[in-house]
């Protein structure tokens, strides 16, 4: 049975609400024709005791960028986009575990583009603290939709009805997550996360114009390897060299970074000594165990009591 966890806030129309509480009418467009768009973002807490979210300013830049392709307004500024997830944060963190939180911009008002307005949302979730298992990865016979159609490039809903069928898929083969392929029959991406082989000791992982999502993960993977000397390339990726890739993993803000221990039900080689390097670098970094300057980290609680500590911009409560 499904235990899905129900925190006790939530972040609606400009404060915290009971769980219960935070619904949307079934006549906005949010919910008739799943109109939003959405971050999520991963918050690490730290050796020394604060708690922060990974590339803050970057996932409020995409969020900007999916409203804007899709004529949503964003009225949010940075300042308040962060006030919101210290808000959630200060009333759902607990010492020992992780969190992922979900803005999201709900379209609550307006009519096939005419008087659309949006509600920042924010939803948090507790994570455990583990390093993921490897998994067994499959293929799938849905497809990545078109630029031209729902392009990838926008973080909304609606791109997951794709990625939904095609774990459901899975499921019924046994397999955990599923590449989806584009209209060239080349790797896109997974339902949730980005792909990265490797041949010959270099990653490789498909550009953005192949249909995948422009992940802040891989942003982030690119300078790490960079500076483990792994060489790293963004280029279009065929089916068959996933099925003999010596090394396969997935990465994601949520998925972290994992390694895949199957393909189609082909075996990959136990040694995965490239991308665990990689994963444990990640790791270190976001766990602020071995900070590195391009992953940014940002400051939205500290374990003394949850007070809040001095972060890069004033913190002022709403509610
Ligand atoms: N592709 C899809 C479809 C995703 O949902 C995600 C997770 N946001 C990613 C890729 C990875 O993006 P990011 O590294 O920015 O989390």
């Amino acid at each position: 049975m499904l235990n899905l966890q129900q925190p006790k806030f939530v972040y609606m129309g400009g404060k915290l609400r009971r769980w219960e509480e935070a619904t949307l009418h079934v006549g906005c467009e949010a919910v008739n024709r799943g109109l939003n768009v959405f971050e999520g973002l991963k918050g690490y807490w730290q050796p020394d005791g604060p708690f922060a979210v990974v590339m803050l300013q970057r996932h409020y830049e995409r969020l900007q960028k999916s409203a804007r392709l899709l004529h949503i307004p964003c009225l949010s500024s940075f300042e308040e986009y962060k006030n919101s997830i210290e808000q959630l944060a200060s009333s759902l963190l607990e010492p020992d575990r992780d969190m992922w939180f979900r803005t999201t911009l709900f379209v609550t008002e307006g009519h096939w583009g005419e008087g659309t307005v949006a509600d920042l949302v924010v939803t948090a979730f507790h994570q455990d603290k583990v390093i993921p298992s490897p998994i067994d990865l499959g293929v799938s016979t849905w497809q990545r939709s078109l630029d031209v159609a729902l392009p990838a490039r926008i973080k909304t809903s609606t791109n997951y009805q794709v990625a939904r069928l095609a774990r459901i898929e899975g499921r019924k083969r046994g397999w955990q997550e599923m590449i989806l392929l584009n209209q060239w029959g080349r790797v896109a991406e997974a339902t949730g996360a980005c792909i990265l082989m490797v041949r010959d000791g270099a990653i490789a992982t498909p550009p953005a114009t192949e249909g995948a999502l422009e992940s802040i993960t891989l942003e982030i993977l690119e300078v790490l390897a960079e500076s483990l000397g792994i060489p790293f390339v963004r280029r279009p990726i065929d089916r068959t060299e996933l099925l003999v890739a010596d090394e396969i993993a997935l990465c994601g803000t949520l998925a972290e970074v994992v390694l895949a221990k199957s393909i189609e039900g082909l075996p990959l080689p136990e040694e995965t000594p490239v991308l665990r390097a990689l994963q444990t670098r990640y790791f270190e970094a976001v766990r602020g165990m071995k900070p590195h300057p391009f992953v940014h980290m940002s400051t939205v609680g500290s374990t003394c009591g949850m007070a809040w500590p001095q972060t890069d911009v004033a913190y002022a409560r709403k509610t």
